[in-house]
Parts: C-alpha cells; structure tokens; sequence
C-alpha cells in the first residue's frame, strides 16, 4: 500500500519514514530514536532587502539545527524558491547521518532561503546574504554550526557570510563557514570534493561488484557544481557519458558526451540544453534510458513511486541529497538494482569541509597533495 507520505512528497516526512525503519531494523533505544525524530533548533527568519529598484522586498530563511550532540552543527545553505521548512529539516537530518557514517565529529545542519538567484543581480544576493547571515548571527560560528555551499551558493556566498560573521565579532573567522574562496582561507580540494567523492564511492562500489568502469554508459541529472565534476572524472576514468540534464531539460546522444565541450556550451548560454552533438530529452525520459549507471545529482523527489518501474539502470549512486523517496526505493531494491546511498556517496563534500575546518581552526593550510589522499 502506497503511504500518505510518498504521495506528498514531503522530505521530512520521507526522513522520518528512513529514521523510523532503520530504528526498528537496529533496534535503536527508543529514547534515542524519540529524540532523533526532533531537530534541536530551528530558527525561521525574515530578511527585508532593498532591491536595486529601490523597492524593498521581504524574503524568508531558515536554519535548522538537527544535531549537535557529536559536535557543532554542519551544513550547507541552498537558495531556491522552493524551499521549505520541511525540506531544511529533512536535509538537516541526512546530515547527521551523513556526518555519522564518515566518522566526523558534526552533527547535522542545513539553511535556506526561498528565492530565485536567477532573478537577483549580484549586489541583491550580497545583500540577500549579509541580511540572512545577520539574521541567523545567534546559531553559527565555528564552534556552533557551520554553513557550506549548496543549490545555488559558491564560495562568493561564504565569503559574504564569513565576512559579515566576522564584521560583527570584530575579527576574521575562517571556521564560521566551509567552501569559502582559498585566498580567504579556504581548502585546496574543497571545490570538487563532493564530485570526486562520488565517483570515489562509485568505482569502490564497482570494485565490489567486480565491474570496471571503462565503456560504462552513464545517465547524469544535474549539472552543477557536483553533476559536472562526477562527469568530468568519470569520462576520464574512460566512462561513457550518454546523457545528462538540468532543470530545463537534457541532452542525450548513445555515442557519449565530452563534458568538457558540453561545460564550455553551458558557460556560454546558461544550460546544457541546445547542446549541438546531441538531443534534447525532457528529465522523465532520461530517468527511462537504459544504462549502466545511474546518477541523480539535482534535488530530491526525482526518483519516485511513478518512474522507479522505468529504470533500466544497474547501478543508482546518489549524488543529490534524498533523490530517491522510500517508496521508489523498495521498487528498486525489488527490481534488483544496487544502490548507493546520499549520506555515503556525496559525503566527500563534508569531509573536505572537515578539511577546511581543522584548517581555519589551527590557522595551518595544507597542500593539494596532503588533501587529496586523506579524502580517500
Ligand atoms: P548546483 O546548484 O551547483 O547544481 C544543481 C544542478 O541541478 C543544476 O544543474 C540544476 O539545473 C539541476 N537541477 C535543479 N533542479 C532540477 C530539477 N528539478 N530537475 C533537473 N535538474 C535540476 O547544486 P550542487 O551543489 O551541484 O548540488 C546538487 C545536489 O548535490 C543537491 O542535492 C545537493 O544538496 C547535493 N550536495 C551538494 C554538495 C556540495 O558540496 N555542493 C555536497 C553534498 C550534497
């Protein structure tokens, strides 16, 4: 029977569903498990910012707070018009997890604000972050809760947030955030961490499978600061690369895509769509291509109870945060594809950012080549 929760699509709800059958399954204490269904905080802000119109206009964020018993609070901010309080919360948890399963000492976070950046020059998103970092000044430092990139923020964004965070303590805190610019102190390697995190993950899960990458045909939502890294090393590594899409559409062509050149097409008009080698396909019809492997690296909600039937895929490594919803879950698992989940695939984002971190703190940066082997 269908759950009322898979039908909403409501990321908190689906978390909870998580949290509450890997309860039973570890026989999780229940006190623990009362205590884990419950973020610590949350703090919901308005943010009034004068737009360049002179108009002044009133946004909404969040920060929630799921854990922070092993540690202070980590997570990224992610700026979209859809996001909810829901959504942050359910994000904020598989963070917890996420920090749990790599053994670092954070519990979990996650912030955002309901807005288009599409729609925002770059002066209204500095002043859009200034105002929700002053907004949400009474939860974050270093060693409270720590912000990082997410959907649509870069390290120009953290450095906003480091800077007003510092402006008001009186001196500069590289440790209030991670994913911040390397002149500003910054991690060598945090930039594509995530990306090559997950396609660490991946080759590991081949390596188990007995499988080799080379020839592999791989399907890739989402191409952004996660998406294009994992196409970048996987088409190095000698993968095929037949399709890719965004939020306005994909392209596919059986004979492979170099991301490199479908990079140089995005920088030029803001999409992989109109790409010239290939065709366009909407998101649906990319989930149903038949393929090796699979790699959701977009948003949540993409794998669901209605195109779960149609993969053709072997193999589904999450490189987004909770794109599959439990329902669609158990359809995979009973079709027999093997999964890899969010909280281990995209976890070296978090683990360089650990980096970063322990870096900003002891105020001693190490190289590249220090990093790099340590993500492994
Ligand atoms: P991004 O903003 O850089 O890129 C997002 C990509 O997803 C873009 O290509 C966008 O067009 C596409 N997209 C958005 N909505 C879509 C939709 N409805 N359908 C199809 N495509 C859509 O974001 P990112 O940092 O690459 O994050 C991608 C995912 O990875 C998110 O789930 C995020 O939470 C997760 N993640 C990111 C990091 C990180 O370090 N950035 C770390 C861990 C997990």
């Amino acid at each position: 029977m269908i759950k009322v929760e898979d039908k909403v699509r409501n990321p908190w709800q689906h978390a909870l569903q998580q949290l509450d059958e890997i309860a039973e399954r570890i026989n999780l204490e229940p006190w623990i498990h009362k205590k884990l269904r419950h973020p610590r905080r949350e703090l919901t802000v308005s943010i009034p910012v004068r737009m360049d119109s002179e108009e002044v206009e009133v946004f909404t964020g969040y920060r929630v707070q799921h854990s922070i018993t092993p540690g202070p609070a980590k997570g990224g901010v992610r700026y979209h018009p859809d996001v909810t309080l829901d959504e942050i919360r359910a994000l904020a948890m598989w963070m917890t997890w996420k920090c749990a399963v790599v053994g670092l000492p954070y519990g979990g976070a996650k912030g955002g604000v309901v807005c288009d950046p599409a729609k925002l020059s770059q002066a209204e998103l500095e002043r859009l972050t200034r105002r929700y970092t002053s907004e949400i000044l009474i939860m974050i430092g270093p060693e409270r809760d720590i912000p990082a990139p997410d959907i649509n923020t870069n390290s120009q964004v953290m450095a906003w947030i480091m800077d007003t965070y510092s402006v008001d303590r009186g001196y500069s805190v590289p440790g209030v955030v991670t994913g911040k610019p390397v002149v500003l102190g910054g991690s060598l390697g945090r930039e594509g961490a995530t990306g090559r995190g997950v396609v660490f993950t991946l080759l590991n899960t081949l390596k188990y499978l007995n499988q080799s990458i080379e020839g592999k045909q791989v399907v890739l939502q989402g191409f952004g600061k996660v998406g294009s890294v994992v196409a970048h090393l996987l088409y190095k590594e000698g993968a095929k690369i037949i399709a890719i899409s965004e939020v306005d559409g994909g392209i596919y062509n059986p004979k492979g895509l170099d991301p490199e050149k479908v990079m140089a097409h995005k920088k030029e008009v803001g999409s992989v769509v109109g790409y010239r080698d290939a065709e366009f396909i909407t998101n649906e019809e990319l989930f149903r291509l038949k393929c090796d492997i699979l790699i959701p690296a977009a948003t949540e909600n993409q794998i669901t109870e209605e195109n779960a039937s149609h993969i053709k895929a072997n193999l589904i490594v999450e490189a987004a945060n909770g794109p599959t919803t439990p329902l669609a879950d158990k359809i995979l698992k009973e079709k027999g594809i093997f999964g890899v989940p969010d909280i281990l695939a995209n976890a070296g984002g978090v683990t360089v950012s650990y980096f970063e971190w322990v870096q900003g703190m002891q105020g001693y940066f190490w190289s590249e080549r220090e990093i790099k082997p340590l993500l492994g």
